[in-house]
Formats: structure tokens, sequence, C-alpha cells
């Protein structure tokens, strides 16, 4: 039985794993590389002979796990992409978008590089085009929580819930070989505990070989005190200013989360009745999906039964609160009379609407810019962040007059306790623990506190490691 690493080794995106056991070559995850740096794995021929792999395992619907599928599939991959019901869903919306961007993208770059006789390193094809990710979605098949996956004679899958967003699992695959029965644990990625809309992530007695994640290996989150009561400050300064408020953020999670927050202190009167709008195609279209899955959402968010109530998850509904897709319903959010909350993307302000909300409102004294996910270097949601006094959007500048709030504790991902009390209820050490997805100083830092404290054998492999598991 062996284990190939094939992405998200001492980095945090591209994640992709390979397993052959029992006579079958099984995938895990099969992620875009999102880092500047890794980029060009994107175009590589894949490391995998993709006509002999059997299946695909996906722990959830981001495009780091999910985002090189299609790629995949337009070279011949044919084979099922198993995962649970709502990330089925997601999985269809995100890789959807991304082949849209790699399709204008590829445009965009032989247009400008024409201009300036230049070169792509990659040509100018995209990566994968609409076609690519709907053949990609038709593959999909869907599985519930807790259901083992027989994946032949040998071996079995069985998804479990991770806490990280709507769907996402981690993955118990028990294998017989030669007689002798294993069990691998694949983490994907792990979330926190206590969240409202998300369940939280799910335990595990034994396994004799752990693959997890390390994204905050080395770092707790802050506690900046109760999402509502930060949120609650924002908004009720800024309606008394008389600006609006404009948060950028992702359409996946974040977005709803963000909802049903400002939802919950609608409905306390914690703040005044104000116009609040998600103003994305892509977060309405997610929105959605939790309310066609709001049954696997955490138990105080589940569907309404009483009758007469909602159909779906009801507290993502509250007066005042519309999701706005058609550009011209977006185009009219300007018309309207203030104050206002305007969520919209995309979360690094790299893009989309909230460029066009930005331009107008940067500006403002009376306004408020939020930033609800981390902004990466380099991205015009690090530089607003970091205090920049003038910024340039669209190509043209801007002075930044707004006030910049930041909003804590919204992660998606667990830290260092929440990884160590994941593992916490596997009371015999396993063989071998994997850490992937992190930084190599996060990932070797949380290597040394489990070797410590658990005194497990602990390894963080490099990209394209293979192990022999015994
Ligand atoms: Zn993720």
């Amino acid at each position: 039985m062996k284990l190939h690493f094939l992405g998200a080794n001492r980095q945090v995106t591209g994640s992709r794993y390979l397993l052959e056991a029992a006579g079958k070559r099984i995938m895990i995850d099969c992620g875009m590389f999102q880092e500047r740096r890794f980029q060009s794995r994107n175009y590589e021929q894949p490391p995998v002979d993709l006509n002999t792999v059997d299946a695909l395992l996906l722990t959830h619907a981001h495009l780091d796990h999910c985002g090189l599928i299609p790629k995949m599939v337009k070279r011949g991959f044919s084979a099922p992409i198993i995962t649970v019901d709502p990330s089925a869903d997601l999985a269809e919306i995100i890789m959807l978008d991304s082949a849209k961007i790699q399709q204008e993208d590829a445009k965009y770059k032989l247009k400008r590089h024409k201009k300036q006789g230049k070169k792509a390193k990659h040509g100018y094809e995209p990566l994968y085009t609409t076609e690519d990710a709907q053949n990609a979605v038709a593959l999909i098949e869907p599985v519930a929580f807790h259901e083992p996956v027989s994946l032949g004679d040998s071996i079995t899958a069985t998804f479990h819930e991770s806490g990280h967003i709507l769907g996402s699992a981690f993955i118990e695959i028990n294998i017989n070989e030669n007689g002798e029965q294993r069990t691998l644990v694949m983490s994907g990625d792990v979330g926190q505990w206590d969240k409202p809309l998300i369940n939280d992530p799910e335990l595990f007695d034994r396994a004799d070989y752990i693959v997890m994640e390390s994204t905050y290996g080395d770092r707790t989150h802050k506690d900046s005190g109760p999402i509502e009561d930060q949120l609650a400050d924002i908004i009720n300064d800024t309606v008394q200013r008389g600006g609006n408020v404009i948060i950028p953020t992702f359409a996946v999670e974040r977005a709803q989360e963000l909802v049903y927050f400002i939802g919950q202190l609608a409905n306390a009167d914690r703040i005044p009745d104000i116009g609040v709008y998600l103003d994305s195609p892509m977060a309405t279209r997610v929105t959605k999906v939790f309310h066609r899955w709001c049954r696997y959402l955490d138990e105080e968010a589940r569907c309404n039964p009483a009758p007469g109530g909602g159909k779906g998850a009801d507290v993502l509904r509250f007066d005042g609160f519309k999701l706005v897709s058609a550009t011209e319903d977006s185009i009219a959010l300007n018309s309207k009379k203030g104050p206002l909350v305007i969520m919209s993307s995309s979360g690094m302000c790299t893009g989309g609407r909230i460029k066009h909300h930005l331009k107008r409102e940067i500006s403002r004294h009376d306004s408020t810019i939020v930033f609800v996910v981390y902004q990466a270097e380099g991205t015009l949601g690090r530089i607003i962040s970091n205090g920049a006094k003038e910024v340039r959007i669209h190509g043209q500048n801007w002075p930044v007059n707004a006030k910049i709030a930041h909003l804590h504790g919204l992660s998606a991902h667990g830290d260092r306790d929440d990884l160590l009390r994941w593992l916490s209820n596997c009371k015999t050490p396993p063989k071998q623990l994997f850490l992937t997805h992190g930084e190599a100083r996060g990932a070797e830092a949380l290597s040394d506190v489990i070797e410590n404290k658990l005194g497990w054998n602990v390894s963080v492999p490099e990209y394209q490691d293979v192990v022999e598991l015994g």
C-alpha cells in the first residue's frame, strides 16, 4: 500500500493524493495551486496516469481541493468523483465559476501580451473550459455522511463531518490487503468547534495512518470577543455617522456566516432596520445550496419544521435582507438611500462587484470597509487593510477616507488547539501521522508539539513524496 503526496505539501493549496492499495488506485482531492510560485503546477502533466485511477474522493468543495478536476477530465479522466451531497452542489458552482475565470483570464492575457509584445509561458489556452467543468460535474456521485462506500472488494471509504464548510468531510478509508486490515484517515480541512451554522468536527478513535492539514498549526485564533458584538459596534457606529458598511467576502461559507450573524442582530433589534444586501451571483447560488441542504447544518440552524414556517435555513433570512444576483439589481443599489450593509465578492477585492462598491464608498468619511477574510499579500484588500491613503481601482486613484475595520474570529479552519482536539479521541497512536496543507514552518511547529505531547511519529512530506504504508 502506497500513498503519493501530490500537492499542499509544505504549502497550503493544491491538495492532491493518490492511494495505491488492494489493486486499486484512488485519488483524494485534486485542488488548484493558488500561490503564485506554484501556479505552473496547474499546467504540468499530472503526476498520475489518469486512465488508471479507479475513483476520486473529494473531501470538500473549496477550489484548492476540487479546482483541478476539470483539467483532469479534459485530459481523459472519467472515474467516479465521490463526495457528500452538499459538496456535490457546491463543487459544481465552484468548478463552473473557475472555468469562467480561466477563460476570461486567458483571453485577457492574450490581449495584454499582444500589446506588450510578450509571450505566455503556458500559452493562451484556458486551463479548462465550461464544457470541461460540466463534464467533471457529470462524474460526481453524491453520497451521505457515515455510509460506507465500497470501492471494490477490499476497500471502503466513509465520509465524516469535518466542521470546515457545508458538506466538508474527513474520509476514513478501510483497506483489506493480504489479509490485513488497515485504516487511513484523510482529514481534508478541519474546522472550529461551536460555530453557529456548521456542525462540530466529528472525532475518530483509531487509525493506522493519518494525513492531517496544518494551516494554523502554529497559531491559536485571537479571541476578539463575540462576532455579534464586533459587528453590532461596526454597524451602529457607521449608521450613526450616516454611511454604508461595505464587506468584501468569500462567496462560500463566509458570506452565509455573515448573513447569519447580521440576521441575529436584526432580529434582536441590536441594529436598526436597514437594508442588508448580499450582492454576488455566486454567493446567491451558494446560499440556495445552504437552504437546500439545511439538514446538514448545525442543529440550531436547521430547517424550520413549524407548519407555515419557511423552507430551508430560516436563520439565513430576515426582514431587510436581500440576495442580489442580476447586474441591474446590483447597479440599482447605487441609488438606494442608506444606511446599507453591502456584502460582495471577491473577498480580497481582486475583482468582481466589490470593486464597484469600493469606488463609491472608499472616499466617503462616513462609510466603513470591514475586512472579514485573510487578505493575501499584494491584493487590493491587503493594501486597503494595511491603511493605504490612496488606492487605484479600475485605473483611477481614490483617496481612502472611509473607516477601515477588521472582524476577527470567522476562520473556517481550526487552530492548533482544534487540530489537537480532533486527534484527541485516537487513543492508540497511529503508525504515522503526516502533516500537509500548511506552510513548512507551521507544519513543523505542529509536528514538534505532537511528537512531544503525544509521542507519535510525525512527518511533513515533500511534494511528490511516495510512502509505503505497511
Ligand atoms: Zn477548505
